[in-house]
């Protein structure tokens, strides 16, 4: 007999795992199919930053959005720690995000537009960050933009979830979904599965199943390279941030330094290259790094979509299949903020009526929005 669930979700990364627990926490008998390990792919690369400032420049939906998602790691924090005994290892301290030329500083500047963004001088850089490479004209200051682990948030999402009675199915890639008038049948390599409400959360690879399911959206890999070294001695607190390059200080003494941005580029090795021109970017906001011990290199894959924004939201035509992909730079930032707004939809609770039109999935996009 086939498996019968309320809601199957596809794909166990950040976003998967966030929506399942966010399930599973109201009750919903929730399970999640993944093809590899919780995780693995875009999740494993990132580097945590809840930069809902860092990323916005402006207001708008998407910045509310995304500081309603910050503000939910405040709760969550404790609550993951409880349910999954796992620790987020939140980092405060904060973003410096420096200003390198006029113009760095006048486009940072306006950004006193966004709640908690503080304008410093060089003097207050220099005195908050004494290691920081020369010529800073000043910077944003963003204590709210703080920064998590992304694979321990993961990991106690799916922990969290399987404890309020979810299954999580790893090595257990999905094939296909068959809309049903009762309940939909997903396909997938360890069986069938059926469930009255499935969610399409696979990141990048997403664009096939929007298809199947007669949605003709492109997902666009990004691959971003990083590395991460070990910082013995320079006190940082902050990570610090310019010309989509950062330096991120994690609590276990290792500096996270990344990252490129490659369109159009599905391969998830690092390359020489990309290192070497994220290492130079990073060597003018913290010359010490030169001296510091290299512990690994990756690479990962953004899953950008046509306007830069995710898909969130129920399918035109068939309401209980629902999609949360696509959130590019920003799915750390933005996990808990979708996964309460998947379980409201499926609970026919209300939901935000701005949030559902920026990101509902049959929007018409406006190119680079
Ligand atoms: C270098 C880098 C740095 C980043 N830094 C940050 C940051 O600091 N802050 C931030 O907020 N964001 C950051 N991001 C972006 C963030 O990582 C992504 O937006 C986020 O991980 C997307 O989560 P996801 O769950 O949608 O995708 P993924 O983590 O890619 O998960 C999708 C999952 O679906 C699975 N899957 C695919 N096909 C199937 C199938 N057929 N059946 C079952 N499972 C399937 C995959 O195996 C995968 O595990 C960064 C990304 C990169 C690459």
């Amino acid at each position: 007999m086939k498996k019968r669930y309320d809601t199957i979700v596809v794909g166990g990364g950040i976003i998967g795992a966030s929506i399942a627990y966010h399930l599973a926490k109201a009750g919903i008998k929730t399970a999640v199919f993944e093809s590899g390990q919780i995780g693995q792919k875009a999740t494993g690369a990132a580097a945590g930053m809840l930069g809902a400032h860092a990323e916005c420049d402006k207001p708008g939906t998407f910045f509310e959005f995304a500081r309603a998602s910050q503000q939910a790691y405040k709760r969550l924090i404790a609550e993951l720690k409880q349910t999954s005994g796992i620790d987020i290892k939140r980092h405060n301290g904060g973003i410096l995000k420096l200003a390198f030329s006029e113009s760095d500083r006048e486009r940072l500047m306006k950004m006193g537009e966004l709640d908690s963004a503080e304008w410093l001088s060089a003097e207050e850089v220099y005195e908050k960050e004494p290691y920081a490479g020369k010529g800073i004209l000043g910077a944003n200051f963003i204590q709210d933009d703080v920064h998590v682990e992304p694979v321990s948030v993961c990991r106690a999402f799916a922990k969290g979830a399987r404890m309020a009675g979810a299954d999580i199915f790893e090595f257990a890639p999905v094939i296909s979904i068959e809309p049903g008038s009762g309940a939909h049948v997903v396909t997938t390599a360890a069986g069938k599965a059926e469930a009255e409400h499935v969610v399409i959360a696979s990141g990048v690879w997403s664009g096939v199943f929007f298809k199947q399911l007669g949605l003709n959206k492109r997902f666009y890999p990004v691959k971003g390279e990083c590395l991460s070294v070990w910082n013995d001695g320079i006190p940082l607190t902050r990570t610090l941030y310019h010309d989509h390059c950062y330096i991120v200080p994690r609590h276990s003494g290792k500096l996270v330094i990344g990252a490129t941005m490659k369109p159009g580029d599905w391969s998830e090795q690092p390359e020489l290259g990309g290192i070497e021109a994220v290492i130079k970017k990073a060597k003018t906001m913290l010359p010490e790094i030169e001296n510091m011990k290299i512990d690994q290199c990756w690479a990962g894959l953004r899953p950008e979509t046509e306007d830069g924004n995710p898909y969130i939201g129920r399918h035109p035509e068939n309401t209980r299949i629902l999609f949360a992909a696509g959130h590019f730079r920003n799915g750390i930032l933005l996990a808990p903020a979708t996964g309460e707004m998947i379980t409201n939809m499926i609970l026919d609770r209300p939901v935000d009526q701005t949030w559902q039109e920026a990101f509902k999935a049959d929007r018409k996009e406006a190119v680079g929005g």
